[in-house]
């Protein structure tokens, strides 16, 4: 055991402060990685991998990139955080509301979850009801209420999925399965008590799996005739399939929308956003409370701003497109190798699943070979591609990332 993975595990709880990191999904240490630079990340010992991982998506366009390097720097010689209202926080709101035309307002927190936390609390004290409605497979952060999973593809009361939920409060949580129209209409002919639906529009947790169209379009007519909030966790999917996340894709507008990751610049942060009239209902101007002492902190807003400002249309045609290329060429190697494994992908987001069929929900995820992807882990890792250390996770490519990348990524393929 390498020194490192040991004294980490001396000090920290299992060795790591996010549990996927501990590469128990595909075995063998996990490799402590120093500095990054663009599309490239760089290990203690100096090894240079292509990074497919991008800090589980919060890299946009590159690590280190130099705007962003740049704005960091001026705003710490400027002061950290003064735990004061600041204009840094309204011109990434900007930002972001120049993208997401169904955001009137929001606010940010620290990271993903306590915006989950903070909109399942919004949503429950704004229509005054209990149960929250999830789908299986889609992750939404640690929040006690969403750590819940369901039984096999039936529409269940939710058991905790981890110890230390209360199963009373798991009780108010729904868990049906993604993509099933059938069963999400049946659930509303009696959702009197449901406060709000909590969605991955393109799920990326179980790998990626976008939703059907008419399932979204479905979810949305229910929810609204039902009183219910219909909250769309764009954490992942914003700014990273499209300038105006899933919702623009699909033509579809949630009452609230959760961001995180990209618009951090890769700083902590997250935030939640919608009409004003439901927003207003946050303390002070309204009765539920959220708070934070470092939500909204400056480095994170103007490292946000460095890579938002940036961003267009046509910067997410290039980026699309340069994947699109990229994962066609993948397949094709997948193809000649005759390997049982699928590519699919959403804009620069993308999983391999190793199965005859691209899967639509959890349980058909769960049909592809772990073990495979271990070995296909490992092999890559060998050859100087980093991808997530898990058969469920989303892959990503970055601004930074060229057709020399590219090159070496399809070379590794090919000698797997
Ligand atoms: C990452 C993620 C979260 C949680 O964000 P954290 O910053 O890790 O707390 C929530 N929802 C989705 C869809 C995510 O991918």
């Amino acid at each position: 055991m390498s020194r490192a993975w040991k004294e980490a595990q001396k000090h920290i709880a299992g060795g790591v402060n996010s549990p996927v990191r501990a590469f128990k999904a595909v075995g063998g240490e996990p490799v402590f990685m120093e500095r990054g630079r663009g599309p490239y990340l760089f290990d203690h010992h100096k090894k240079r991998y292509v990074d497919y991982c991008l800090s589980w998506g919060a890299i946009l366009l590159g690590h280190a990139e130099e705007a962003t390097t740049r704005a960091i720097r001026e705003q710490a010689r400027k002061g950290t955080g003064f735990g004061t209202v600041t204009e840094y926080e309204t011109a990434l709101a900007r930002e972001i509301k120049k993208a997401f035309p169904s955001i009137e307002q929001l606010r940010f927190t620290s990271s993903g979850t306590e915006a989950v936390m903070s909109a399942l609390r919004l949503a429950r004290g704004v229509t005054r009801r209990k149960r929250v409605v999830k789908f299986e497979g889609c992750y939404h952060g640690h929040t006690d209420s969403l750590l819940v999973k369901a039984g096999s593809g039936l529409a269940t009361f939710g058991s905790p999925d981890s110890a230390g939920i209360p199963e009373e409060l798991a009780a108010l949580t729904t868990v049906l399965e993604y993509n099933n129209l059938e069963q999400l209409e049946s659930f509303f002919k009696n959702a009197k008590d449901t406060a709000c639906v909590i969605v991955e529009p393109i799920a990326g947790n179980m790998g990626v799996v976008p939703a059907r169209e008419e399932f979204l379009k479905s979810l949305r007519k229910k929810t609204k005739q039902a009183g219910a909030l219909l909250i769309f966790d764009e954490v992942i999917s914003g700014f990273r399939v499209g300038y105006g996340g899933a919702q623009e894709l699909y033509g579809i507008t949630p009452d609230l929308t959760l961001l995180g990751k990209v618009i951090g610049g890769g700083l902590p942060v997250g935030a939640f956003g919608g009409k004003k009239e439901i927003m207003s209902a946050l303390s002070p101007t309204g009765k539920v409370y959220q708070a934070g002492t470092l939500s909204g902190n400056p480095i994170s807003m103007v490292a946000g701003r460095a890579v938002l400002s940036r961003l267009s249309r046509e910067f997410y045609r290039t980026l699309n497109q340069k994947t699109g290329a990229f994962l066609r060429q993948a397949q094709e190697i997948l193809r000649m190798k005759k390997k049982s494994a699928v590519i699919q992908s959403a804009g620069s987001m993308f999983s391999l699943f190793f199965c005859g069929q691209k899967p639509v929900n959890f349980s058909t995820v769960l049909k592809s070979d772990t073990k495979e992807f271990k070995k296909f882990f490992h092999k890559m890792l060998k050859y100087g591609i980093y991808t997530p250390p898990s058969a469920y996770e989303t892959s990503f490519v970055s601004g930074a990332h060229t057709e020399h990348e590219f090159e070496k990524t399809l070379k590794a393929f090919e000698k797997w």
